[in-house]
C-alpha cells in the first residue's frame, strides 16, 4: 500500500535547477519539502522560482488545478532537515562538494534515513566510499525538468543496502516516478549517452557547419529527437552540462566527452543556458 504523501518529509539539498525542480514535484503531489543552499541568493530567488514552475506544471497538465501543494521549507541550515525520510542531493556536480554534503547530512540524521544522490556521471561506488554511511546512499537520476518526466534512472551502489532499495521504492512511489534501475558507471546510461552526443553538436556549431536552430531542426524532425541537443544543453545549464563531460572525460578518458572550446568559452561568459537567460539562444521568463 502506498503510503499517505502527506506524512512524507523530503529534504532536498541544492536550490539548482534540479533541486527545485524535484522540490516542484515533491510539493505538487502534497509531499512537505525543506530545501537548502549555502547560496542566500539562490535561497531567496527559490520560493518565487518553485511557484513558477507549480503553474508550469499545472499547465502542462502534471498536475491538476485543485491538487493540495506541500509545505516548503526553505534554509540555509542543514540541520533543518532533521525529521526527513529521505534527503536528496542536488548540489554542483563536484564529487568533492557531494561528499562534504552527504558527510554533514549523516550527522544530523539518522542511520538508516535515505540519502539520494541526484548526479548526473559521477558513480555511487565513488561516492559511497567517501561517506559515513554507504549503506543509505542510492542514486536517482532525475530528468529535467522532475515534474514532467516521469521516468528516472536508479542505480543501487555495491555497497547500498536492502533498506536503502526499499526505502527508494517507497521514494518513487510517493513522488509518482517510475525507476529505472541501472548498472553503476560514469554517467550510468542517459548522461554517458546524451551528454557525449551534445558536445559533438556543439562541436558541430564550433566547426561552423550548421547553426544550432539547423543542428536541433534535424535532430528533431529527421531522428524525433524531442527538443534537439542544443535546447537541451541550454535546458539542462551550460556550466552543469561541462562539470558532467569533465567527470566523465576524467573517468573513462573518452576525448568525446572532453568539453569543447565552445561550450567552456559560453559558460566563462556566464552564458550557461535557460538559468542565465543566455546560451545557445536567448530566453526571457521561465520555459520548458
Ligand atoms: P545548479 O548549478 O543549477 O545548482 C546547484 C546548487 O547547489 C547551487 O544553487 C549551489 O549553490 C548549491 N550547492 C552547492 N553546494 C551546496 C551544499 N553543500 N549544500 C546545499 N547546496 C549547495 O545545478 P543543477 O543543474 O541543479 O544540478 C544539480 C545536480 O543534479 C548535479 O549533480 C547535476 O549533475 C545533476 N543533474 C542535473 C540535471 C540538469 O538537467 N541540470 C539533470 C539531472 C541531474
Amino acid at each position: 500500500m502506498t503510503r499517505d504523501v502527506t506524512t512524507y518529509r523530503l529534504a532536498v539539498l541544492g536550490a539548482g535547477v534540479m533541486g527545485v525542480g524535484i522540490s516542484v514535484l515533491a510539493l505538487g503531489r502534497g509531499v512537505p519539502v525543506v530545501l537548502v543552499d549555502v547560496d542566500p541568493e539562490r535561497l531567496d530567488q527559490a520560493r518565487g522560482r518553485v511557484e513558477q514552475e507549480l503553474r508550469l506544471a499545472q499547465l502542462m497538465g502534471a498536475r491538476a488545478e485543485d491538487a493540495p501543494v506541500g509545505e516548503l521549507v526553505t534554509t540555509g541550515s542543514l540541520a533543518d532537515v532533521a525529521g526527513a525520510d529521505a534527503v536528496i542531493e542536488a548540489v554542483t556536480e563536484d564529487a568533492a562538494l557531494k561528499v562534504k554534503a552527504l558527510t554533514e547530512v549523516s550527522a544530523v540524521v539518522p542511520r538508516g534515513t535515505l540519502l539520494v544522490t541526484n548526479t548526473s556521471s559521477i558513480p555511487v561506488d565513488e561516492t559511497a566510499l567517501q561517506v559515513p554511511r554507504p549503506e543509505d546512499l542510492v542514486g536517482v537520476h532525475f530528468m529535467n525538468p522532475s515534474y514532467l518526466i516521469p521516468t528516472v534512472e536508479v542505480v543501487r551502489g555495491s555497497r547500498t543496502g536492502d533498506a536503502a532499495v526499499a526505502s527508494v521504492r517507497e521514494l518513487l512511489a510517493v513522488l509518482d516516478r517510475k525507476g529505472v534501475f541501472v548498472g553503476d558507471g560514469p554517467g550510468f546510461v542517459t548522461s554517458r549517452v546524451l551528454h557525449r552526443m551534445i558536445n559533438d553538436a556543439v562541436r558541430i556549431v564550433e566547426e561552423g557547419r550548421a547553426s544550432a536552430e539547423d543542428v536541433d531542426t534535424l535532430m528533431q524532425d529527421c531522428l524525433g529527437h524531442r527538443t534537439g541537443p542544443l535546447r537541451t544543453a541550454d535546458l539542462i545549464g551550460l556550466d552543469n552540462l561541462a562539470d558532467s563531460l569533465r567527470v566523465l572525460y576524467e573517468r573513462t578518458g573518452d576525448e568525446g566527452c572532453r568539453p569543447c572550446d565552445l561550450l567552456l568559452r559560453k559558460v566563462r561568459d556566464g552564458h550557461h543556458g535557460r538559468k542565465s537567460g543566455r546560451g545557445f539562444y536567448t530566453y526571457t521568463g521561465v520555459h520548458v
